[in-house]
């Protein structure tokens, strides 16, 4: 892979002309949808509510609430600069799934208050989200691998 001559996007594949922050109008405007959308996630996790509301979907709130125990666990291991007792060395990443976590109950509870059908990608996020929390809490890592020396 060469090196690009020409100033181009930010991004390695794109060749458009740079719009604001090094990447093209296209990659630039899928940047701030991003930010927004982990800006609403981190607004679930702090308020239990999506859109101002509780999730209306049966269940829903349940798995909320049941993500931002973790959410608070890591955090606060996270904040305090050591490991949590159960993440221990994956307390870093937990905040990260538990904001992708919120980010698909989000779309779950949008498509819900829209009458759409449920989307299979959530639901699987869903599922290997708390498989990982289920393992940890197991005494396994994450993906389910024995610790070392245990
Ligand atoms: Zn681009």
């Amino acid at each position: 892979m060469g090196r690009k001559k020409t100033l181009t996007c930010r991004r390695w594949d794109c060749e458009e002309a740079p719009f604001l922050g090094g990447l093209c109008e296209a990659h630039h405007e899928e940047d701030r949808l991003k930010q927004l959308a982990r800006r609403a996630a981190i607004d679930a996790l702090s308020t239990s509510c999506i859109a101002g509301k509780l999730p209306e979907k049966p269940g829903l709130k349940d798995e909320l609430l049941r993500v931002i125990r973790w959410w608070d666990k890591a955090c606060l291991a996270v904040n305090a600069g050591r490991q949590d007792n159960v993440l221990l060395d994956e307390t870093q990443y937990a905040p990260e799934w538990c904001i992708a976590f919120a980010d698909a109950i989000i779309q779950e509870e949008m498509n819900f208050r829209q009458g759409l059908d449920d989307d299979a990608t959530v639901a699987f996020l869903k599922k290997d989200t708390w498989t990982r929390f289920e393992h940890l809490e197991a005494g396994f890592m994450s993906n389910g691998v024995k610790r070392p020396g245990c």
